[in-house]
């Protein structure tokens, strides 16, 4: 846990305050295991306290992370370079994070841990699909064995309607064999 990004909401002071911190991939794999194999992310937020309830939140997260290709399952290498600003007004007693322009925190808060933001932040430079420019770009081994590996795997599942009930993805049983020679 990072405690820079627990904001002490309650007595922020009015006006405007940086709190700036470095992550790394544990920061994305404690909580629940992420795709981010390594991480270099330098992130700044600019926590602005306008009323007794009500705050701005900027912020701004640069850096790389790298996760593996969808391809090849080797290590791809993505900038991240993303920023999020919302509000937040304290009210209440529940929270309500539906809305991702106006975050409603309970009053009875004294704290508010940005750090599920931030991590929401960066995994947005994570596109759906991520893979190598191209094929000549990936790691030849491993796409021939992956590739060798599906053709087996097809064969072996003829008479079954679909692999997907076996429960494992072919392609981690193709590079943990490749792991193991
Ligand atoms: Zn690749």
């Amino acid at each position: 846990m990072v405690d820079a990004l627990k904001l002490k909401i309650k007595t922020l002071p009015f006006g405007t305050h940086a709190v700036e911190c470095h992550l790394d991939e544990s920061f994305f794999n404690d909580m629940e295991q992420t795709e981010v194999r390594r991480a270099d992310v330098d992130v700044t937020v600019n926590v602005t306290r306008k009323s007794e309830t009500t705050y701005r939140l900027e912020i701004a997260c640069h850096g790389s992370v790298t996760v593996p290709c969808d391809r090849c399952l080797d290590d791809l290498d993505l900038p991240v370079d993303e920023e999020y600003r919302l509000n937040v007004e304290q009210t209440g007693n529940e929270l309500d994070d539906s809305n991702d322009e106006l975050l409603v925190v309970p009053s009875e808060w004294r704290e508010l841990d940005t750090a599920p933001l931030v991590r929401d932040t960066v995994l947005l430079a994570i596109p759906m699909t991520h893979c190598h420019d191209s094929e000549d770009d990936c790691n030849a081994d491993m796409l021939d064995m992956l590739e060798s590996h599906r053709v087996e795997t097809v064969h072996d599942d003829d008479d079954q309607p679909q692999s997907e009930t076996t429960g494992t993805d072919p392609r981690w049983e193709a590079l943990k064999k490749l792991r193991e020679q």
